[in-house]
């Protein structure tokens, strides 16, 4: 199910905007940017899960170069690669929650959930919510 993203001003962080549980989280232009590297389905969901999570949540990384997969230390593998994998930052309670949602919400009738839901580094500078579709 497909929801429409409504940008707002830029600048304001979503703590600051309104992000009422089920309707469209507003994103950022940097966030935009981000997710439109993503292929279709994985786009949406990160979409959808921003929308749902109803909480501050920046997305920190999406598609990667092979030369920047290798400068983070990412897999060979991994799904940043294919554009089918998004990281997620945010404060430890809200990413928690991100992440029991990523492996609770549908797009559809036809879609399977998430390929990976990873909490990296919790607790600890970096933290972050790694998630593939
Ligand atoms: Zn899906
Ligand atoms: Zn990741």
């Amino acid at each position: 199910m497909a929801r429409a993203v409504v940008a707002l001003d830029p600048g304001l962080p979503y703590s600051e905007r309104p992000g009422l549980k089920g309707r469209p989280m507003p994103l950022t232009i940097t966030d935009r940017a981000r997710l439109r590297s993503l292929t279709h389905h994985t786009r949406h969901h990160a979409e959808q899960l921003l929308s749902e999570v109803d909480a501050p949540m920046r997305v920190t990384s999406t598609r990667r170069t092979p030369l920047r997969n290798r400068q983070v230390g990412g897999s060979p593998t991994s799904y940043h690669l294919r554009g089918r994998a998004v990281d997620f930052a945010g404060d430890r309670t809200t990413l928690v929650r991100a992440a029991g949602l990523a492996w609770a919400l549908r797009l559809g009738p036809g879609c399977t959930g998430p390929e990976e839901v990873l909490l990296e580094r919790l607790g600890q500078p970096g933290q972050h919510l790694h998630v593939a579709w």
